[in-house]
Order: C-alpha cells, then structure tokens, then sequence
C-alpha cells in the first residue's frame, strides 16, 4: 500500500501516530515507534487543493520535498484504462 503521511502525532501515554492517505485517497492512522519519527517527518506530506490543467477537475495534491510530481488523480484512471 502507498502512505502518502500528512501527520505525525502524539498522542496520550507518549503513543505516536501518524496519519496517512493511501491510493485511494483514504486516510488512514497506524502506531508507530518513536524512534522513526524523524523517518516519517521526513517522508511528511502537505495537502494543497489544486485544480488540474488537463481536466479542470479540482483534486487534492500532496507534495513534499522530495516528490514534487503534481498529478491529477482522475488523469492518472484515465492512464490505467490503457495500460495494456
Ligand atoms: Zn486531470
């Protein structure tokens, strides 16, 4: 599954979570170990609301520093249909 991470949190009891999407676009929070944090700070996402050139269909991008790819969601069904 890919975790696009939006957040790293703590929570009661020194507990840290981190909240992700997945492809789907459905969040998602999962346990973690306190010594990744700086890992997934690190692989943190933000969400931006863009508006797709293509498609004019408004979606939401999640970027980071090193992935700075600026797909559009419904474009990138529109490529799996012809995959084959
Ligand atoms: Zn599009």
């Amino acid at each position: 599954m890919q975790k696009y991470i939006v957040s790293v949190s703590k929570k009661n009891n020194s507990v840290w979570k981190i909240y992700f999407y997945d492809e789907n676009f459905e969040i998602h929070s999962e346990r973690i170990n306190p010594l990744l944090i700086w890992y997934y700070k690190l692989k943190k996402y933000h969400r931006k609301k863009g508006v797709c050139p293509n498609c004019r269909r408004e979606y939401l991008l999640l970027t980071n520093w090193h992935d700075k790819s600026d797909w559009c969601p419904y474009c990138l069904d529109e490529y799996d249909e012809y995959d084959d």
